[in-house]
């Protein structure tokens, strides 16, 4: 932000009290810097336009008079739905206020109106917002109007008034931080002007300028923390230097039940080798699901723990914790490893013990979820970190992580395949290793695409499995964004299919649950205490139930391919032939072509190279476990932004490429952003 003034507290502003400075505090705003880039995230258009235009939902405003009488209905006691006729320039519109029936007093027929609402051109009709009868009031706030998120009792109202205070009293302090070369090379909108504009758009275009200045920033120096922490991690050896003999490693792999793929083969080489070097590993390994990235992670924890150093091995949930310490106990401790878990469900006692053997080193390995990185738990010489899942630890994470050790090397796995160009914008400071190979002999799943006329066939194939003693998903359709809405398509389903299989046990799982019950029910799947699991998409990634043969997934055009192919990665972990049904209508060419891919293709890193080329980079980037930050602008889910992006990385790497960059007071601010930002205190000099 810099300009220091712009650090001050809110409380300096007037009109914003002790009360008040908490609640915007909650949403994230701490100084007059943050108020004045805290932008809208839409912005409502007042402006008149010509009905005729209109599209449905759009907001809408019109003047006219109130030609009907107004009729007023209940639903409830409390719901209520109260129309009448406007007459406007250009057509009657119906207008519909809902749960205001004291409105009713003020609509006699001639009075003249102002309303504000989303408007439906098939019915002729706008669901009201705002209504003013004082046109003079509302033409003068004519155009666009800024529409924050808020909670509590901010008002966007209000909102806007301190922004527009901050604006007068501070913006003079909004300085350019981007080089000129850049602003000129892509004609930028001045950073003080972009940022007034964001809040109180003159017109689109103006808004579409500072719009696309204020991503390129964001995005630009978000690309420049990335690289900047990846070179200087490279340039200073200050990680931990893992000396271990190399022929027990080649034991250990020789006296594996199964021959090592090439390419598992060539990742623990890559793995190891940064392991031995004293520079800090920060490596992402991503594998398609059964691509056997446990193993990899044993070696790695193994010859950790041979150099002398202990291991963390960190998970997104407690089931998969407890998978997770069952195999590596399994592997590992005929190797005399100690390997503990860190469960949620322990004592207090018993966790109090536990971590002080980890203080004194005396486990190797402690396995667990989140709760390994509390403050309470410290290791008496950490060297490795191997986080699963890792779109689920943030940046945040890994930092605190780094702090509790003397740098332990960092090893990230995900199963979510990302396609090359995405995996170096998106997690530009991370090394990257690939396993491209499946272990040999595994039986592709049985895909079907069907249409939910079908649906008792569905019903034949879940009875045929259950009644073989085998168990089944079934995943509910996801509504956008909507929780609530998911939630009551699987209780629906759920019901309609107890009462299909009353001799099966049927459960439900779903991410309104309590954590615990969301475990309980899931280790009562795993243990094959449940035969048929409904559940929204909240099957854990890398759940292993061998004994589950049927994906059946419904509306399964709302997902994304990455996605479907997580959730076929559930079955087929057994010995028996198992079956993903996709129930979709798919009436568009893509999503009928995206069906065929799921049926065609079984290779994770081939479904996410055609998804991008069918849906644009949304996919990957839509999903909360893409890893990135939230950014205050840049939405990567558009192929516009994302361009943006690639854009960035570019100049973002041309410009540490030069060596002047780290002296030449040109780019003291920028060095002083990165001092800031990516938490390098200690390795830029200033
Ligand atoms: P993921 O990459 O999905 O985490 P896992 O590590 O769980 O995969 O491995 C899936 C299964 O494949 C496990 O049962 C594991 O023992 C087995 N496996 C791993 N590597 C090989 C291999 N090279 N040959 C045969 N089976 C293997
Ligand atoms: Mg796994």
């Amino acid at each position: 932000m810099t300009g220091t003034r712009l650090e001050e507290p809110l409380g300096n502003l007037k009109g914003i009290g002790k009360n008040r400075v908490e609640l915007l505090r909650s949403l994230g705003i701490e100084t007059v810097g943050d108020l004045l880039f805290y932008f809208p995230f839409r912005y409502d258009d007042f402006r008149f336009r010509s009905l005729r235009e209109m599209r449905r939902e759009e907001p809408l405003s019109i003047r006219g008079i109130v030609a009907s009488e107004p009729m007023l209905r209940y639903y409830t006691k409390k719901k209520s739905r109260l129309a009448v006729i406007v007459e406007t320039e250009e057509m009657p519109v119906t207008a519909v206020w809902f749960n205001q029936p004291y409105m009713k007093e003020r609509l006699q027929p001639g009075k003249r109106l102002f309303l504000f609402g989303k408007y439906d051109p098939l019915k002729q009709q706008i669901v009201v917002s705002e209504t003013s009868f004082n046109e003079e009031k509302k033409t003068n706030r004519n155009g666009l109007q800024p529409v924050y998120s808020v909670s509590g009792s901010v008002s966007v109202k209000w909102l806007r008034g301190i922004i527009e205070e901050s604006l007068r009293l501070y913006g003079e302090e909004i300085e350019e931080i981007l080089p000129d070369e850049l602003v000129t090379r892509y004609r930028l909108m001045d950073r003080r002007e972009a940022v007034r504009t964001l809040h109180f758009p003159p017109d689109e275009t103006a808004l579409a300028l500072a719009r696309r200045r204020m991503v390129y920033e964001e995005l630009f120096l978000f690309q420049l923390k990335l690289q900047a922490y990846k070179r200087i991690n490279k340039a200073i050896p200050d990680g931990t230097v893992h000396r271990f003999p190399m022929e027990k490693i080649e034991e250990f792999i020789r006296n594996l039940p199964f021959p090592l793929t090439n390419a598992q083969r060539r990742v623990i080489d890559e793995i190891l080798s940064d392991m031995r070097s004293p520079y800090g590993m920060n490596r992402l390994l991503q594998g398609d699901v059964g691509s056997g990235k446990t193993v990899v992670a044993a070696v790695a924890l193994y010859a950790a723990v041979l150099a002398g150093y202990q291991a963390a091995f960190m998970v997104p949930t407690e089931i998969l914790a407890e998978q997770h310490y069952r195999t590596l106990k399994e592997l590992l401790e005929p190797q005399e490893v100690t390997i503990a878990l860190l469960s949620g469900n322990i004592s207090a006692g018993r966790r109090r013990d536990l971590l002080g053997e980890v203080a004194l080193g005396w486990i190797d390995i402690l396995v667990g979820t989140h709760a390994l990185i509390q403050e309470d738990v410290s290791f008496h010489s950490l060297g490795l970190v191997i986080t699963d899942e890792q779109h689920r630890f943030g940046v945040r994470q890994r930092k605190i992580l780094r702090e509790k050790g003397k740098r332990p090397d960092i090893l990230f796995m995900t199963a979510t395949p990302i396609p090359r160009t995405l995996a170096i914008t998106a997690f530009g400071d991370m090394e990257i290793s690939t396993l491209d190979e499946m272990p040999a002999g595994r039986k592709p799943v049985t895909t079907e695409w069907t249409v939910p006329e079908r649906w008792d066939r569905v019903c034949a194939l879940l009875r045929q499995e259950m009644e073989k003693g085998r168990q089944a998903y079934v995943i509910s359709p996801l509504i956008e964004e909507s929780e609530k809405m998911d939630l009551a398509n699987a209780t629906d389903l759920y019901m309609k299919l107890v009462k299909t299989f009353p001799q099966f046990r049927v459960g439900l799982m779903h991410g309104r649950l309590p954590s615990k019950e969301k475990d309980d029910v899931m280790s009562r799947f795993v243990k094959g205490e449940i035969d048929l699991l409904v559940s929204t998409t909240v099957v854990e990634v890398g759940v292993n139930v061998p004994n589950a043969t049927v994906m059946v997934i419904v509306d399964a055009d709302r997902f994304g391919l990455a996605q479907l192919h997580q959730l076929r990665g559930r079955v087929g972990r057994g010995g028996e032939k198992s079956y993903c049904i996709l129930i979709a209508d798919a009436k568009s060419e893509t999503a009928r072509e995206r069906m065929n891919v799921m049926r065609e293709t079984h290779d994770g890193f081939e479904i996410a190279r055609r998804d991008l080329e069918l849906r644009g980079p949304g996919d990957f980037f839509g999903t909360k476990q893409s890893g990135l930050p939230d950014f205050r602008l840049a939405d990567l889910t558009s192929s516009r932004d994302f361009k943006i992006l690639e854009i960035a990385r570019e100049d973002a790497a041309r410009l540490l490429e030069t060596d002047s960059f780290w002296t030449d007071p040109a780019w003291k601010k920028l060095r002083h952003y990165l001092k800031k930002e990516a938490s390098l205190e200690e390795k830029i000099l200033d």
